[in-house]
């Protein structure tokens, strides 16, 4: 077996925060979704051996948690200890492994917003002015006659209140070309890179003064201003402090170890506020900006956004009472291309665990530890002579390997997973191909079936390290199955032949019984066979159909849906316009074999003459582009 190097990187250091939620009602899948890719991330990066901060918490003042404690009969801190409370309690179910959780009444985060509001002040970078505008109750902000639709509130649909009072402002207007030039020069800090432009594209407006407090008259709830107690301290300004107040004044270890990297991980909806008031506020108090801020998009149910004002929310922990934590993340984490939107449903959670989880891993281990234990007593044998059937295993890790870390270097969990996917492949390939139980009858053939099994049992012991992050418990079932129990583990353990012969392997139950999907068959699929019309084979055959690799892909302007792709098809290129924007990241594409109509009448969408058609599957909100499984050129024909 070829050993494969292991470059030792320096050890690094990350902080990663989620938002503090809003407390005024309970956790739902999107905070589960944002907290659950969090607890992913770290736990990779702290079996990479990195040094790891992860922060979640809560968002406990302003109008909206006065009004749903009184509407619950309590008072406002009885009723924030409740739901705050609920929220560390579900992220200990599902087993996230935060290391701090940050509640905003907390002295210590108080102490850090006033300290941060009295130099502000000091500074000249808060002054007190009138203001009359348009104010959303819901959003607890104004709004510019600009930002309304059809004079409401584009998040409520609700007419703003006309308010006309004095209040005091953070001069923010003034830190705005000095935000553009920062984010020029740092194409990293803002990702994906739509959200970057997206930001960007605020800081075309104008960028007006920002109101900081809220008159006590009106809310009590709130951080009082430390120069001004008849006032308190508008939420955003308040709750983004959080990111510092949890690590403490500046001086302190923890603040000066991890300020430095922070990285912060929100939904779409936050992104003003943490792309444009954050940065300014941390210029204007002269903390250094975070290091990077990565987007999510949003996960849809039935076309709407789920969020907890519209209310068609999935209760995350039913799910993952029914089907298991493990199944949940891996959904979560292999369904969503990060910072694109994707659709939630029952029927795809199912379909992934039954297709990924059950059938490719699941009956993997299984079908592995049977064979240890049925052909050599559960005793991983030492492996003889090696063949190139076992050196394309190593080198399938090797690139797996390298795959996920570069992934996990972008956020793009589902690319890390696919990429783990392909290595279980190799695994099932390999074993279908060595026959182990053909060998298992031919004494004479011992040394070959010793090497086979010890690939085998090995494989199963990287498989574990690579799941580690995403699916934890899985991981852990896998370790003990092979024997090696809640043994610490490292990335640099991800070199082949760590396992020792001798380890003792058990049968293991199954580890993702499959489910039953009850549901109806779809629509379409039932339109498939007779009700469709049958075609001739020679019908069929005049459709030209193709392997061909993208070489390039890049959003169609102005158009949300299309992509304009570059393909290869034999030794031609050709432009092709296919409408999986919302799903795929043009990035992501590059590189992949697809399948394509090559003899369709060219069309022009969008400006662009589009040559062939990319085929993808689909059901419901969900796309999925047809690859594969073995590696073939492009050009080739499609029978
Ligand atoms: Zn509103």
């Amino acid at each position: 077996m070829r050993h494969f190097g292991q470059p030792m990187a320096a050890q690094r250091t990350f902080y990663l925060t989620t938002p503090i939620y809003y407390v005024n009602a309970a956790p739902h899948l999107g905070h589960a979704y944002t907290t659950i890719i969090a607890d992913a991330m770290c736990r990779y990066r702290r079996l990479a051996g990195d040094r790891v901060y992860f922060l979640t918490g809560t968002d406990e003042h302003g109008d909206k948690i006065a009004q749903a404690a009184a509407g619950a009969g309590e008072a406002p801190q009885a009723y924030a200890d409740r739901i705050a409370s609920a929220f560390r309690e579900t992220w200990n179910r599902l087993g996230i492994s935060y290391d701090d959780f940050i509640r905003t009444t907390e002295e210590r985060h108080k102490r850090v917003v006033q300290a941060i509001l009295a130099r502000l002040y000091e500074a000249g970078e808060i002054y007190f002015g009138k203001y009359g505008g348009n104010y959303c109750f819901g959003c607890e902000r104004f709004y510019t006659d600009k930002e309304l639709v059809d004079g409401k509130c584009p998040d409520h649909q609700t007419a703003p209140t006309f308010i006309k009072e004095q209040n005091y402002f953070f001069r923010m207007g003034r830190y705005q070309d000095w935000l553009v030039r920062y984010i020029d020069e740092r194409p990293d800090l803002i990702r994906p890179e739509r959200y970057r432009n997206e930001v960007l594209g605020f800081l075309r407006e104008p960028l007006e003064d920002l109101c900081i407090s809220r008159p006590r008259s009106r809310l009590q709830w709130g951080i009082p201003l430390p120069f001004d107690d008849r006032y308190v301290t508008y939420v955003w300004f308040d709750a983004l402090i959080n990111y510092v107040s949890a690590l403490g004044q500046p001086g302190e270890p923890r603040r000066e170890t991890f300020w430095p990297h922070a990285q912060h991980l929100i939904g779409k909806d936050i992104l003003k506020p943490h792309g444009v008031y954050w940065p300014c506020m941390l210029k204007a108090a002269g903390i250094p900006v975070y290091r990077r801020l990565n987007v999510h998009g949003y996960w849809s149910l039935g076309g709407g956004k789920m969020s907890k004002s519209i209310g068609n929310v999935v209760e995350a922990l039913a799910l993952t009472d029914t089907y298991g934590h493990d199944a949940f993340r891996y959904f979560l984490l292999r369904e969503m291309t990060f910072g694109l939107d994707a659709s939630f449903s029952e029927e795809a959670l199912v379909g992934r665990l039954n297709a990924d989880l059950a059938n490719d891993l699941g009956n993997l281990v299984s079908r592995v530890t049977t064979l240890i234990v049925n052909v050599a007593s559960g005793v991983l044998p030492a492996p003889g002579p090696e063949t190139p059937q076992e050196a394309l295993v190593g080198a399938a890790l090797e690139k797996t390997r390298a795959e996920v870390h570069a992934a996990m270097e972008e956020f793009a969990f589902q690319r890390a997973l696919a990429a783990i996917w392909e290595f279980i492949g190799v695994v099932n390939r390999y074993v279908d191909g060595t026959t182990p139980w053909v060998l298992a009858r031919d004494p004479a053939r011992k040394d070959r079936l010793d090497t086979v099994l010890y690939t085998l049992g090995e494989s199963l012991r990287c498989l574990s390290l690579l799941l580690a992050a995403f699916l934890p418990n899985t991981s852990l079932k896998i370790r003990q199955i092979i024997g090696l129990g809640e043994a610490p583990m490292t990335l640099a353990d991800l070199t082949w032949g760590k396992l020792a012969p001798g380890a003792s392997v058990r049968k293991a139950p199954a580890l993702f019984p499959r489910v039953e999907e009850k549901k109806a068959v779809p629509a379409e699929s039932r339109k498939a066979g007779a009700d469709r019309g049958r075609v001739t084979v020679a019908d069929f055959s005049k459709v030209d159909l193709r392997v061909a690799e993208i070489v390039a892909a890049e959003p169609v302007s102005k158009s949300r849906k299309l992509l304009k792709l570059t393909v290869k098809v034999g030794a031609e290129q050709r432009i092709m316009v296919a409408g999986i924007a919302e799903q795929y990241d043009p990035a992501g594409l590059v590189g992949k074999k697809v399948i394509v109509v090559a003899n369709l009448e060219p069309a022009t969408l969008m400006g662009i003459q589009s040559n062939g058609m990319i085929l993808a599957a689909s059901e419901g909100g969900t796309l999925s582009l047809l690859t594969l499984d073995r590696d073939l050129p492009p050009g080739s024909p499609v029978k």
